[in-house]
């Protein structure tokens, strides 16, 4: 099955982008996920192709407009989830990037200037804002392409070896151990001993102790819900709201 991707943009020139190369790229090739952009400004309907007028209420910028959004959505349709970009979104997250990938595809709006006019999503509920992060970008297109990157990389037989996604940072709601290479020793740093020791066991032991030392101490958002999640595994409630915020 083809991942199906759709941005809506006023730059299209963005994409591929940097999904044209390496990974990504080469899955484009392939055909493991194709790509289409839709011009924002072809559902302009006056003669300026005008996207966007000044803000309610005053203040600086320009906010982009409703009837040009909602056109723009619905002429991809609701076959496949519908995300705006917005600082004002849910954050992304691994589980929700895991979820898309093994879906139909995605269409993806960029915001610019200033955003979106809100009455957008009050006419278009089945749009899903989501947010990079508390960053301010001065476009969606970025976080479309991080988006887009972090869903391609999981698509099947995009990466090399299968299980190099399972073990990786978030999967288990932890960030992932450290990692080393050759050589052994490098300005007078050793590699860890056990990872040198050949037994699976306690590789595997240290590890998790490493990850789980280094959530807590970099993380402690992540680990609180991890071993909450842990302390009440049957109480429900961190577990339904995971599961139906996906
Ligand atoms: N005035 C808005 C920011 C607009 S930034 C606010 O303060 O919320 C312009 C566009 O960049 C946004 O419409 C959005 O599409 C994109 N963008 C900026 N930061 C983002 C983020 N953290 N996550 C996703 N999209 C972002």
């Amino acid at each position: 099955m083809t991942f199906a991707a759709t941005v809506i943009t006023l730059y299209p020139e963005m994409f591929p982008g940097p999904l044209g190369v390496s990974l990504a790229g080469r899955a484009l090739e392939r055909g493991d996920w194709n790509l289409q952009t839709v011009q924002l400004r072809d559902f302009a309907t006056d003669r300026h192709r005008t996207v966007d007028d000044t803000p309610a209420g005053g203040g600086a910028g320009m906010v982009l407009k409703a009837d040009v959004l909602a056109a723009a959505v619905d002429s991809v349709g609701s076959d496949r989830p519908v995300l705006a970009m917005t600082p004002r979104g849910r954050p992304l997250d691994q589980a929700r990037v895991r979820s898309l990938a093994a879906g139909p595809g995605v269409a993806i709006l960029c915001g610019r200037f200033e955003g979106f006019d809100e009455r957008l999503f009050e006419a278009r509920p089945h749009i899903e804002q989501v947010s990079l992060g508390d960053i301010v970008l001065s476009g969606g297109e970025p976080a479309a392409l991080a988006l887009l990157d972090a869903c391609i990389r999981l698509l099947p037989g995009v990466m090399g070896a299968p299980l190099s996604g399972a073990e990786e940072s978030f999967e288990d709601g932890l960030l992932e151990y450290p990692q080393f290479t050759r050589p052994q020793e490098w300005e007078g740093r050793t590699i860890p001993e056990v990872l040198r020791s050949g037994d699976h066991a306690k590789i595997a032991a240290w590890r998790k102790a490493r990850s789980e030392h280094d959530t807590r101490l970099r993380r402690p958002d992540l680990w609180e819900r991890h071993s909450g999640a842990r302390v009440q595994p049957a109480s429900g409630a961190r577990h339904e709201t995971k599961e139906t915020d996906q």
